[in-house]
């Protein structure tokens, strides 16, 4: 419905195109386009007020450019990393964006529709590694359209990221290398150490679901799986738990100091009030940072509970301020790479599975950590359909593997 789209844009003059076209329509077909006439007379009138104003104001050329930009709601597409990312000007929900594959002509072809406007996408060429081509065309008046073909099936996903979409692949064509000083996989994970913390324990049993379902079960148990993954990777692994046991969140972050960790990685499991029970869902990753969105609060306060007795208010965020920006953007490269591989493989099973995205919140069990650092909240344990797959053994070595490979990407790019 272009008209409707016309509307909700506020696009005055499109809204108008359209409605003439419906009176026009309407009236061979003998329909009644009263209300449609009506809309078109307030539309003349405001056409004209306007137009007064503009030669009062006799800035006619300014106005005309604000429209212009309000209509390209896409600021820039470019390649970082590897990975392409699209800014918007303003934020971006879900539904924005359609996902479809295509095999033309042999080739494949990974196709992103976002709902939006790019003024330069003629012009923009984009190039990553492990993609044939990739093609950016304003494929429609309100549709971005950028199209990775590739001679191969190609595995790539999307993130949202508040204003920002990040379009990554997650396998690439081996490309044979001569380089001689390459050593296998198994002898580089090595020296790599990583300390996996499931939250929770003991007298503190986290959050609860129906039928006794406990955190602090659900998340012990991946982390099991996740240490055996990544030992057979050849990595250096160590729990802060291995049983059903309280720790101080303080002294879990002290033990990964103390073990000179590379990288940390909190396990939980989210929940919230009972009337909310079956609307939330989905897989959340956290990384550390004095960000104080509602929803982080809400989720950090439940997580935080435990230890935020023993520092008053003021400390707590003086320490949250001096947070190191750089240790901030490598946890943050840390919880793009897992949250993508997590989700990736679970949704080889659990096509349903929600993106919650990653995010920044204020996690007081990730603040002592002298590594990049993350907290992955799993699923809802209130929620009837995720609170059963949560104790399911597929699902926990899905995430499992899922965690593992995300290990594996971010030390791929980050020695
Ligand atoms: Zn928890």
């Amino acid at each position: 419905m272009d008209y409707l789209r016309a509307v909700l844009n506020n696009d005055k003059k499109s809204e108008k195109q359209h409605l003439q076209n419906l009176v026009k329509i309407g009236k061979k077909l003998n329909r009644n386009v009263n209300t449609y006439e009506k809309e078109l007379s307030k539309l003349a009138s405001i056409d004209t007020t306007s137009k007064k104003t503009t030669i009062k104001k006799t800035t006619p050329k300014k106005s005309t450019t604000t429209y212009k930009n309000s209509a390209f709601n896409i600021s820039k597409v470019t390649v970082e990393e590897n990975q392409i990312i699209i800014d918007f000007k303003h934020y971006i929900k879900k539904d924005y964006i359609h996902y479809s594959e295509e095999k033309i002509n042999g080739k494949y072809y990974d196709i992103f529709d976002f709902d939006g406007r790019f003024e330069d996408a003629s012009p923009t060429k984009l190039v990553m590694n492990g993609v044939d081509r990739i093609r950016i065309t304003q494929h429609k008046y309100r549709t971005l359209r950028i199209e990775l073909i590739n001679s191969f099936n190609l595995k790539a996903i999307y993130i949202i990221n508040k204003k920002r979409v990040i379009i990554k692949i997650l396998n690439r064509k081996i490309e044979k290398t001569n380089n001689s000083k390459a050593i296998p996989k198994i002898q580089n994970n090595k020296d790599k150490v990583i300390v996996i913390d499931p939250g929770h324990g003991g007298k503190d049993s986290g959050a609860i679901g129906t039928k006794k379902r406990y955190e602090k079960n659900t998340v012990l148990t991946v982390a099991k799986h996740l240490y055996y993954d990544l030992k057979k990777r050849g990595y250096t692994v160590y729990l802060t738990r291995n049983k059903d046991k309280f720790i101080e969140l303080r002294d879990r972050t002290k033990f990964a100091n103390r073990k000179n960790a590379d990288i940390f990685i909190s396990i939980h499991a989210n929940a919230v009030p009972k009337s909310q029970w079956e609307k939330a869902k989905g897989i959340e990753t956290f990384f550390l940072s004095p960000a104080r969105s509602s929803r982080a609060k809400r989720i950090a306060a439940i997580e935080n509970k435990t230890d935020m007795s023993t520092m008053n208010n003021s400390s707590q965020n003086a320490l949250l301020t001096i947070l190191n920006q750089s240790k901030i953007t490598a946890s943050q490269k840390l919880g793009i790479d897992i949250h993508q591989n997590l989700l990736y493989s679970a949704r080889k099973k659990y096509k349903d599975i929600e993106d919650g995205g990653v995010r920044e919140g204020p996690f007081w069990v990730l603040v002592g950590a002298q590594m990049p650092s993350i907290l992955i909240e799993i699923g809802y344990i209130t929620n009837s359909t995720e609170g059963r797959r949560l104790f399911e053994t597929s699902y926990q070595r899905l995430l499992a593997n899922g965690i593992a490979n995300g290990v594996d990407s971010y030390f791929a790019k980050n020695q």
